[in-house]
């Protein structure tokens, strides 16, 4: 069945990747970003290729705009199956480094984000009786490193918040929360301590192709209604962490 998907964060990386499998399975896919050039160029491939898919530009950090990035799915679609919380941010460096303006931006994008997405998402999905919340945590969710405090954090609030949901649903909404290793997007890009962007780059030596992570997302959106998958973590098979 074509479903309408929602897809934040979705101009690079594994958003990126996501939108061209799910189009390709046969979605209807609202992208959201906030490089809209990206977007133009990704929905005119989807298109090109025989996919249905649009954009709008999206901060996730605010509210409004998340509500109103809902309601333009409703409108092109008609309906609002999928939600996939994708957007995020990296920005690594120790604690000791006090890079305080880079916490509130994890947590502005990676946490309130999601909790914007989803304060939008449910009264739609409630009453149409259905609805997918999808999640990109991390294993950054399941494990702490150094100079990956506050990111982690982040990735553990938005699990914590996912099996919560998952426990309050009536049996009408899936929850599901896919957790990346390491993987080839361009995510690291947001670092800007020196020490933290030297530890990363030996780290990202293996990296998971995006397609990985869509695969993942594709594998929870596609089981019938009665089977919710919940936790999916995917590392690249050379990675210990
Ligand atoms: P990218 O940097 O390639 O993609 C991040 C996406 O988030 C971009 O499309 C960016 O779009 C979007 N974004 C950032 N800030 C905002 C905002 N305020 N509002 C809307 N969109 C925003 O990285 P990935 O593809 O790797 O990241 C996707 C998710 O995967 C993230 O949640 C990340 O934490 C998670 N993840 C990634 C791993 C990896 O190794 N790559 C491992 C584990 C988890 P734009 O700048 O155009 O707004």
């Amino acid at each position: 069945m074509s479903k309408a998907v929602l897809i934040t964060g979705a101009s690079s990386g594994i958003g990126e990747a996501t939108a061209r499998r799910l189009a390709g399975d046969g979605h209807r896919v609202m992208l959201g970003a906030r490089r809209t050039d990206r977007l133009e160029r990704l929905v005119r491939d989807i298109g090109e290729l025989g996919g249905t898919a649009a954009f709008r530009r999206l901060d996730v950090t605010d509210a409004a705009d998340v509500r109103a990035f809902v309601a333009a799915a409703r409108a092109e679609f008609g309906r609002v199956d999928v939600l996939v919380n994708n957007a995020g941010v990296m920005p690594l460096s120790p604690l000791a480094a006090l890079r305080t303006d880079e916490w509130d931006r994890m947590i502005d994008v990676n946490v309130r984000g999601v909790l914007h997405g989803l304060a939008a998402a449910l009264p739609v999905m409630r009453e149409q009786g259905s609805g997918h919340i999808v999640t990109i945590a991390s294993v950054g969710a399941h494990e702490v490193s150094p100079t990956a405090a506050v990111y982690c954090a982040t990735k553990f609030a938005v699990r914590a918040i996912s099996e919560g949901l998952r426990q309050e649903s009536d049996g009408t909404l899936r929850v599901s929360v896919v957790s990346p290793g390491v993987t080839e997007s361009e995510l690291a890009e947001s670092i800007g301590d020196p020490e933290a962007r030297r530890a990363m780059q030996a780290y990202r030596s293996v990296a998971l192709p995006a397609s990985a992570i869509a695969d993942a997302v594709a594998y929870a959106v596609s089981q019938p209604p009665e089977v919710d998958v919940n936790e999916v973590v995917v590392r690249p098979a050379a990675s210990a962490q």
